[in-house]
């Protein structure tokens, strides 16, 4: 495929903009998540929902969650605080596109009020097809996408059920419906100039041998990085019930260098919580909290 002179510097810039898809701009620049999704629409076997959702964060983490305006002034407060702040990113605590109606508020009033600032969504995918136009739209730059499993036989072990256009369904059917959304949305979101990158959660036992094979189908969807988390195995959820164990660091490196053939990895991943703020080595989410804001708003 030829790329023209102007795709191929608006590519480039969109990578170095963005501290998780350039290894070099995470020393350079910051990421904000604001958490204004509690709701979601799949159950995976990683999550017992009293925490931010496990696609994006690491679990254990409660993130405080906040409407749409309140996340609109927090964004507009922390950019005048950081001069770094590149991307605005929604990542929970539940699926973004499970509440569509508190994102899309957020990304548009953030597009109107700070256009410098670039928007970033993370998603399990099952809504994406039917938000397509409004994330174009929106200008929103870097989409991720949880894909775990392109085979249903392995997907039906990691989602118990996804509740999906008014109707709840189980075990393969679960499977088959996401993993042909996701892979339908990823597709389009590429084919329309989005930069994707896809989130694996490795689980041994279940799909460590399949995830050069997610590498292989998402790439050829068009992904620009794929970033293969450790599974965090939380207590009171169905992984921990099974005795899922987590993987050794030996194990996810090596996995991930046998996929680095196949295409660009993200190895410097903070599994970062969905109100995360700064630099992503150093989580200043604390220090810009509602109470602290409420204080702060005054100066801007
Ligand atoms: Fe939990 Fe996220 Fe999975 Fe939803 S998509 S069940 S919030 S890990
Ligand atoms: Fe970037 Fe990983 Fe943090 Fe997401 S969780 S903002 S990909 S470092």
């Amino acid at each position: 495929v030829s790329v023209s002179t102007n795709t191929r510097v608006d590519l480039d810039e969109k990578i170095m903009n963005h501290p998780c898809y350039s290894e070099e701009a995470h020393h350079y620049f910051a990421r904000m998540h604001v958490a204004v999704a509690p709701a979601c629409n799949i159950q995976c076997n990683y999550c017992n929902r009293m925490y931010d959702c496990a696609n994006e964060s690491r679990p254990g983490v409660v993130s405080e969650v906040l409407k749409p305006e309140e996340a609109i002034k927090k964004s507009l407060v922390v950019a005048g605080e950081i001069p770094q702040l590149s991307v605005i990113g929604i990542a929970g605590p539940g699926d973004p596109l499970a509440n569509p109606e508190k994102t899309l508020a957020t990304f548009k009033g953030i597009r109107e009020q700070a256009s410098d600032l670039r928007l970033c969504l993370s998603t399990n995918g099952l809504k994406l097809m039917d938000y397509i136009d409004e994330i174009q739209a929106l200008d929103i730059e870097h989409v991720t996408v949880t894909i775990n499993a392109v085979d249903p036989e392995i997907g039906k072990d990691i989602y118990s059920w996804i509740y999906y256009n008014g109707k709840r369904y189980k075990g393969l059917e679960a499977a088959e419906i996401l993993i042909k959304q996701q892979l339908a949305g990823l597709e389009a979101l590429t084919e329309r100039g989005i930069l994707c990158k896809v989130n694996s959660v490795l689980i041994p036992g279940v799909n460590d041998l399949h995830l050069k094979e997610v590498s292989k189908v998402v790439k050829e969807k068009g992904a620009f990085l794929h970033n293969i988390m450790p599974i965090i195995v939380a207590e009171d959820t169905e992984f921990a019930r099974r005795g899922i164990r987590e993987p050794l660091a030996e194990e996810l490196n090596e996995l991930r260098s046998s996929c680095s053939g196949d295409m660009k990895m993200m190895k410097h991943c903070r599994q970062c919580r969905a109100d995360a703020v700064g630099l992503l080595g150093e989580d200043r989410s604390e220090e810009f909290t509602k109470k602290h804001l409420e204080t702060m708003t005054s100066r801007y």
